[in-house]
């Protein structure tokens, strides 16, 4: 499994993703808490109730094994065992996954401990026929209740040393069944620990296959959205290109509502180019762009490079023509107040300017966008022809100077 996109995402270094321990490195397991706390949960309560039901079976059992210690192995398991149990089932939601599971660990430790002991203290010669439970126990833990690894492996460690003391310690036990019982006890740690092993291994590396993944496509959209928006925006300026004009005139005139289209071109440029530069030129048309993205933010317009000096805003038609005129001489007034000194005009104006032709779309009314450009065009046309600094309306007689 490649996990390099894991590795740099949670910048670890040469941290291991997975220890021997089979412990997910801290970020990783904080995300995996985030998102399986709730499962893992539910999944140990049922395992335990499972668990109170076989162990009070065993009630059953005690009758004809135990018989010498019957009440005292039915009060711990009925008396002790199970409440406690029970109260575990209850707190292990409330509270932290990392405690969740040592609260289990130190809950199934307990509860083996009472069969131990029962089975070190009964002197009924059948008494040794409770032995069984303590593997099922071991299996329970290590397989059902599915301890983490560590804790499966302090938990197997500790009910191993515990029955081999059991067994060593309790009297009258022949040596040969001693160690009859601590073979079987240790294939049982054995066999159900390294069930543990697997499974565990298993599940961590389930989660980091799909946590790269999920990474990956994560990364894979943003470079996609990146690209995308890369593609939608003019590099100079920074405004949306001619390419989402068109998508958004698109959109704009699929809906019924009337609107506008300003086509808007800064005048004498050329002679702003020639008389500063270049990269005095594009300077002048980053500010003036400037301009328009601000009035778009204000007004709900949509602004755009159209291409060279040339920019269209496209905004929501109210109906009145004043209004339309308003928001052109705004922007006409916003150009001017950059004060961007134009030396090599022949006019007398002395800064950058601009000049707007405008076409209306009427609510509702069926328009192809190529229609409403070439009318704006139109209009700027008129526009510069009456002057410059200034704005018409497409189809209207009449122009406004800007300036005025
Ligand atoms: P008019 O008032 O009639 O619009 O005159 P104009 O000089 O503005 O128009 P013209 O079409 O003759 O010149 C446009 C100039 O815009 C020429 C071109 O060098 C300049 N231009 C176009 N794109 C850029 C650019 O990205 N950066 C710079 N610095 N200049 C540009
Ligand atoms: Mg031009
Ligand atoms: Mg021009």
């Amino acid at each position: 499994m490649s996990a390099l996109a894991i590795r740099r995402f949670y910048d670890l270094g040469g941290e291991p993703l997975l220890d021997r321990w089979l412990r997910l490195a801290a970020p990783i397991q904080d995300r995996y808490d985030a998102e399986h706390a709730g499962r893992r949960t539910s999944e140990l309560r049922a395992a335990i109730l499972v668990g109170i039901a076989l162990y009070n079976v065993y009630n059953l059992t005690s009758i004809v094994l135990l018989p010498d210690i019957l009440w005292l192995s039915v009060a711990l398991r009925v008396g002790l065992v199970t409440p406690v149990s029970l109260g575990l089932a209850w707190a292990i939601g409330r509270t932290s996954p990392l405690w969740t599971e040592r609260l289990v660990l130190v809950g199934i430790l307990n509860a083996y401990l009472l069969p131990v002991s029962l089975f070190w203290m009964t002197r009924d010669p059948l008494g040794l026929f409770t032995f069984g439970e303590l593997s099922l126990t071991i299996i329970f833990a290590n397989m059902l209740l599915a301890l983490r690894f560590r804790h499966a492996v302090a938990f197997t460690a500790g009910a191993l040393a515990a029955t081999l003391l059991a067994v060593a310690s309790k009297p009258d036990l022949a040596p040969a069944l001693q160690a009859a019982f601590a073979v079987q006890i240790t294939t049982a740690c054995i066999f159900s620990l390294y069930a543990n092993a697997v499974m565990e291994r298993r599940r961590c590396a389930d989660y980091l296959s799909a946590l790269e993944a999920s990474l990956r496509a994560k990364s894979a959209d943003a470079a996609r959205r990146e690209f995308e928006n890369l593609s939608h925006t003019d590099a100079l300026t920074g405004l949306p290109n001619r390419r989402h004009l068109a998508d958004t005139l698109d959109d704009w005139l699929s809906r019924p509502d009337a609107m506008a289209l300003m086509m808007i071109d800064i005048d004498h440029f050329k002679l702003y180019n020639d008389a500063l530069g270049h990269p005095a030129g594009d300077d002048c048309l980053r500010r003036i762009a400037g301009t328009f993205a601000d009035f778009a933010r204000r007004h709900d317009a949509f602004c755009a490079r159209f291409g060279g000096e040339e920019f269209t805003v496209l905004v929501r038609d109210g109906g009145s023509e004043l209004a339309l005129a308003r928001c052109a001489r705004q922007l006409g007034k916003a150009v001017e107040a950059l004060a961007l000194v134009h030396p090599a005009r022949a006019d007398g104006i002395g800064v950058a300017t601009i000049s707007i032709g405008v076409a209306r779309r009427p609510e509702g009314a069926v328009l192809p966008a190529a229609d409403l450009i070439a009318e704006a065009d139109r209009a700027l046309y008129a526009a510069k022809r009456r002057g410059r600094n200034g704005f018409v309306l497409g189809g209207e007689r009449a122009g406004f100077a800007l300036g005025g």
